[in-house]
């Protein structure tokens, strides 16, 4: 028998979640961003749950092939755009839209030969100071595209450093609307936080997080406040118990030492499989679906969480490391991630490919 450790991957939440942004945005055409391997869930996995989605929008173009090879012939969306000079051939082959973010990428474009003119996505640096033209450079940016014939159609983005937090996105969007109002062109700036929070409608918005059953601005509002589903469930059994007496420890370095008389599991899942190292004590868990809390260090293979909420756990119990539990329960991506200092999107994108992955509800 295998470890029994596995994640599912739930189609009917992707298409879900992607109802959500499409509510919060009603007029706004919505890309799927599928960055990352579709944030860790695959491709070609998450795909039927996201069909739905008037464009998918990703950074590699490899990613973009695989698209393509599921039959998608609506827009794909090169989000940095393109790396190198010859990426354009692809861009043209697979008609692909591309950002435009720095003025050497409009140099691999002046010199690209095409018969159909490229659709750009001409980017501003709204304040995250990553990529982007600032708002000044921005229209002479402009101006060198609109007089390109290897561009068609010019539309103009951003992204905001700050639609999660409480800075929120009106500097950005002013700066933007400054820079921008009297040029022709769709628009496309919000990510999930700016579709969820601000209801910013532009012509596409851009939502990743959303789909995959994260809140994009936890711990402020979690899936239950915005009506998402879990979209990966990583899932796994307790291969062993132990009883332990007060003053006994578990673990790599014993960083827990019990108080009282206490049983423990041990789950077959750590480090190795993207359960975060970071997760201490007390991170939420559900054993046969009851919350409980993790004991101790998490180590490569194994992890331990303590029995006490579920007496009538035993070898074999079924252990639910985020996503969907038995008998309907859920645990919050999120939750696990607060635990361990970090975010869903690190969790859900670093799932180990040790782990083995289905589809449920194809
Ligand atoms: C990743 C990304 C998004 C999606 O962000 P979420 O917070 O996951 O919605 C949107 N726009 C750009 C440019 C991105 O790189």
């Amino acid at each position: 028998m295998p470890r029994p450790i596995e994640a599912l991957i739930h189609v009917e939440a992707l298409a879900h979640n992607l109802a959500r942004a499409r509510a919060a945005t009603p007029d706004s055409r919505v890309w799927a961003v599928v960055k990352a391997n579709a944030y860790g869930h695959g491709i070609e996995r998450a795909f039927d749950g996201l069909r739905g989605a008037d464009g998918f929008a990703l950074l590699d173009l490899a990613e973009a092939e695989r698209v393509r090879a599921l039959g998608w012939r609506g827009p794909i969306l090169l989000l940095e755009g393109c790396f190198e000079a010859r990426d354009l051939e692809l861009c043209s082959r697979l008609n692909l839209w591309h950002a435009v973010h720095c003025s050497e990428q409009i140099d691999w474009l002046a010199a690209h030969k095409t018969h159909q003119p490229h659709r750009v996505f001409l980017k501003m640096n709204s304040g995250m100071n990553r990529l982007g033209f600032t708002p000044t450079a921005f229209r002479a940016a402009w101006a060198r595209l609109d007089a390109l014939p290897q561009v068609d159609e010019i539309s103009l983005m951003t992204h905001f450093a700050d639609a999660d937090t409480e800075h929120g996105t009106d500097r950005a969007v002013a700066a933007f609307e400054a820079a921008t109002h009297d040029l022709p062109g769709e628009r496309s700036l919000s990510n999930s936080a700016a579709i969820l929070r601000h209801r910013l409608r532009n012509d596409w918005v851009r939502a990743g997080i959303v789909c995959y059953g994260s809140a994009p601005d936890f711990p402020a509002h979690d899936i239950r406040h915005w009506n998402l589903q879990p979209t990966m469930t990583l899932r796994s059994r307790l291969i062993g118990t132990q009883q332990l007496q007060p003053g006994e420890t578990v673990g790599y370095g014993s960083t827990f030492t019990a108080r009282e008389p206490m049983r423990i599991g041990i789950v077959a899942c750590g480090y190795a499989d993207g359960y975060p190292r970071h997760a201490g004590t007390d991170t939420p868990v559900l054993v046969d679906g009851v919350r409980t809390g993790t004991v101790g260090r998490v180590s490569m293979d194994m992890l331990a969480v303590d029995l006490t909420p579920v007496p009538q756990a035993r070898l074999g119990s079924e252990v639910t490391l985020w996503g969907r539990g038995p008998g309907g329960t859920v645990l919050a991506i999120d939750d696990v991630a607060r635990a361990a200092g970090t975010i869903g999107y690190e969790l859900m994108c670093a799932l180990a490919p040790r782990v083995p992955v289905s589809v449920e509800g194809a």
